[in-house]
């Protein structure tokens, strides 16, 4: 693994029992590590021509931004309810237990827009898999999806049933 994996911390119990938090906050308070993370998620898209990144609330912006940044494309955010000032579109989606939605502005894209899709960490897939239809509602086109961490003993890949590349910088 590479050494920024070093600064990902685990916080057993949070937000609940039972659940191992994979906390990126020490690497991105290191600015190699940060650096060395972003350039582990770009790595796959640099000749992709994509037109945005798109980033899930709230872990999603920072490292969605600094990856548009990076490959030199406009970022799109996908919010929680409420959150986003304009006209939006919104999905609503099952979680582990009950439900949450996620929303982007109507017109954030083009129709047409190859985008890149990124979260922190993929646990069971359904807010990445929720924001892949959000987009796709919205009339863009899902190109890949990346996160930085993917817990790979919860098996979200395995239900993946999106043709667009999942890239994970770490798995676990
Ligand atoms: P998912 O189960 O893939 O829909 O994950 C839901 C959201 O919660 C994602 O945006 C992750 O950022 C976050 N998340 C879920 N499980 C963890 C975990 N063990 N550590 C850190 N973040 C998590």
């Amino acid at each position: 693994m590479p050494a920024w994996t070093d600064l990902i911390r685990d916080v057993p119990d949070f937000p609940k029992p039972g659940i191992l938090f994979k906390d990126i906050t020490p690497v991105l308070a290191d600015a190699g590590a940060f650096a060395d993370a972003v350039d582990a998620m770009a790595a796959p898209w640099r000749a992709a021509s994509l037109a945005a990144v798109v980033g899930v609330e709230a872990r999603g912006f920072i490292l969605g931004a600094a990856l548009a940044r990076e490959l030199g494309v406009g970022f799109v955010p996908v919010r929680k309810p409420g959150k986003l000032p304009a006209h939006t579109l919104s999905l609503d989606y099952g979680l582990e237990y009950g439900r949450d939605r996620l929303e982007i502005h109507a017109d954030a894209m083009p129709a047409g827009a190859r985008v890149l899709v990124v979260d922190d960490v993929l646990a069971t897939g359904g807010t990445l898999k929720a924001a892949v239809q959000l987009v796709e509602q919205q009339g863009g086109v899902v190109a890949g999806t990346a996160v930085l961490v993917e817990l790979g003993f919860l098996n979200a890949r395995a239900g993946w049933r999106h043709a667009a590349p999942l890239h994970a910088s770490a798995v676990y």
